[in-house]
């Protein structure tokens, strides 16, 4: 008798994967962690039930929220990740050996743990890279008391609910934006816009009023369900009107292999269609 999983994230609309084989079920201090193999996905990670990463797909979902900002930004040198728990972002962001520092504030120490003994293959040695500065803590604190600068900040939290909600806030993205340095750009997990349309809108009106340039991108995540996914862009600076040649450029001197991006899908994903740009205020 197969087992599903059925992910409840929304109100009038679930997704289930097989659960072929177990491999953890638990509850840390902050939520519950599951990972299990699924057929189509490989391995899988839920929290609180829902989709966070998988083995198949993660590619798409990692390499859109880190390489997009790293190489639009003209010299990315520190980065900051909150979230993340599982290493996949860190793992895309230090591919880039320009970067010098990564700094990852993760709510819950299981989720790395876990996710290092059960999904290795998602963080692929991040967590031992001597760049890397994993911080347990609370992003919304961090960047409270964070006294450093950063060229990227990528948000890779859950979504609005439980632990990560106070990453959807007014108050975190302006304490967040006085983490950047000059030029600095910010990026987050914004959900899927045909499903969560208020969760952008909300992020955008707070972009709007912190940054001159404050718009999303998207890219389509399959575990993410009900279409692509957006992922919140904030700058002061102009790492949005870089050219494709000048993007060609970067990305051939980063020697990053991608599986989605490219120069190209990078300025296409920030081509929104109506129903995405009317959400943004
Ligand atoms: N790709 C997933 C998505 O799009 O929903 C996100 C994956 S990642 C595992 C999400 C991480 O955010 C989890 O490890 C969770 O523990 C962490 N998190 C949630 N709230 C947080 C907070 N307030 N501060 C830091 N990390 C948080």
């Amino acid at each position: 008798m197969t087992e599903w999983e059925t992910e409840r994230l929304h109100a009038h609309y679930r997704q289930a994967l097989s659960v072929d084989r177990l491999l953890y079920d638990s509850e840390t201090a902050h939520q519950r962690i599951r990972v299990f193999e699924n057929g189509t996905f490989g391995r899988v990670m839920t929290l609180d039930g829902v989709v966070q990463v998988t083995e198949a797909d993660n590619f798409i979902y990692h390499e859109m929220l880190t390489h997009v900002p790293i190489l639009a930004h003209r010299a990315a040198r520190r980065v900051l990740i909150i979230g993340g728990g599982d290493g996949g972002m860190a793992r895309e962001a230090l591919r880039h050996a320009a970067v010098e520092h990564v700094t990852m504030v993760e709510i819950d120490a299981g989720v790395v743990e876990f996710c290092r003994e059960y999904l290795p293959g998602i963080s692929a040695g991040a967590f031992d890279d001597p760049r890397l500065r994993l911080v347990i803590a609370d992003g919304a604190d961090f960047v409270r008391d964070c006294a450093e600068f950063f060229d990227v900040i990528i948000v890779d939290s859950t979504d609005p609910v439980g632990p990560g909600e106070v990453l959807f806030t007014e108050t975190f993205y302006g304490r967040a934006k006085r983490c950047l340095a000059p030029a600095g750009i910010l990026v987050t997990q914004n959900g899927v816009p045909f499903m969560q349309g208020d969760e952008l809108t909300n992020t955008m009106r707070a972009f709007r009023a912190l940054f001159a340039d404050a718009t999303c991108y998207l890219a389509s995540v399959p575990s993410y369900a009900g279409g692509p996914m957006a992922f919140g862009w904030g700058t002061d600076g102009d790492a949005r009107a870089t050219p494709l040649d000048v993007l060609e450029g970067r990305f051939a001197g980063a020697g990053v292999a991608t599986r989605y991006y490219t120069p190209a899908v990078h300025l296409g994903a920030f081509a929104l269609p109506p129903y995405v740009a009317r959400l943004i205020p």
